[in-house]
C-alpha cells in the first residue's frame, strides 16, 4: 500500500436497500477479484447495528459459503466477542474487500492481501454499508479496514485500541485483525495477546447500549 495514502472518499458510494446492494455487488465489475472468487461475500448482521466491524476480505471457507467471519478466524472472533459480553447479533460484520483475493499453490487457495487499489475500489460497497446501517462506532480489524477507513494516519501495532475520529464523523476503534492471533498461538504471548484483544472489543460496549 501506499505510504501516507489517505483514505478511500465515501462522499460516493452505493445508495440504496441493502439486499439490492448485495445483489449489485455481485454483478461488481468495479476490480478484477471477482474473476477468481466464487462469489462475492457481502456484510451481514443487524440491519441498523450501532457497532460496524470490518475485516479484510473473505477467506476460503467465506468465500465458499458466501458470509462473512464464518471460518477459523470468524470462529475466533466469536467466541472473544462472547468473552468480552458482546453478541455478534447485535453487530454489523463485513470486510474492506467483498471478494476473496488468493493464489493456488497445488490445490490450496492462499491469501493474498488486496492492494491500495482494489480497498479503494471496493469501498464504494463500504460506504454504502456504513451509510445504510448508520453505525455510531466502526472497528478496524487488521491494517487492510484501518487503511479503508482511516488512510495511513494510523499504524494498527502503535493505535491498537484507541477510539479515533473518522472523516466521516463516526468514530472508529482500531484493533487487530483475528487472523493474526490465530496465526500466533504458538507464541509464548499469544494468551495475552488474545486478552487484550477481548479487552479492546470491550471498549464496544458503551456504543451498544441504548
Ligand atoms: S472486490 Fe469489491 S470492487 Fe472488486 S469486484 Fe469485488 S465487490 Fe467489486
Amino acid at each position: 500500500m501506499l505510504k501516507n495514502a489517505p483514505a478511500p472518499a465515501f462522499q460516493d458510494h452505493a445508495d440504496g436497500p441493502l439486499d439490492a446492494m448485495r445483489q449489485a455487488a455481485e454483478e461488481c465489475r468495479r476490480c478484477d477479484l471477482y474473476r477468481d472468487a466464487t462469489q462475492v461475500v457481502f456484510g451481514e448482521g443487524a440491519r441498523h447495528a450501532r457497532v460496524l466491524l470490518i475485516g479484510e476480505q473473505p477467506g476460503d471457507r467465506e468465500d465458499q459459503l458466501g458470509h462473512p467471519f464464518v471460518g477459523p478466524a470468524g470462529r475466533f472472533l466469536d467466541g472473544c466477542l462472547e468473552e468480552a459480553g458482546i453478541d455478534r447479533a447485535d453487530c454489523y460484520l463485513t470486510n474492506a474487500v467483498k471478494h476473496f483475493k488468493f493464489k493456488r499453490l497445488g490445490k490450496r487457495r492462499i491469501h493474498e492481501k488486496p492492494n491500495t487499489g482494489e480497498v479503494r475500489r471496493c469501498a464504494w460497497w463500504l460506504g454504502g454499508e456504513i451509510a445504510l446501517v448508520k453505525p455510531r462506532l466502526l472497528v478496524t480489524l487488521g491494517a487492510t479496514a484501518a487503511f479503508a477507513v482511516l488512510g495511513k494516519r494510523y499504524a494498527v501495532t502503535v493505535d491498537r485500541g484507541r477510539i479515533v475520529d473518522t472523516e466521516i464523523g463516526v468514530p472508529a476503534l482500531i484493533t487487530v485483525h483475528p487472523s493474526a492471533l490465530l496465526r500466533s498461538r504458538g507464541r509464548p504471548d499469544a494468551e495475552q495477546e488474545r486478552q487484550r484483544f477481548v479487552a479492546e472489543l470491550g471498549k464496544m460496549k458503551p456504543f451498544l447500549k441504548a
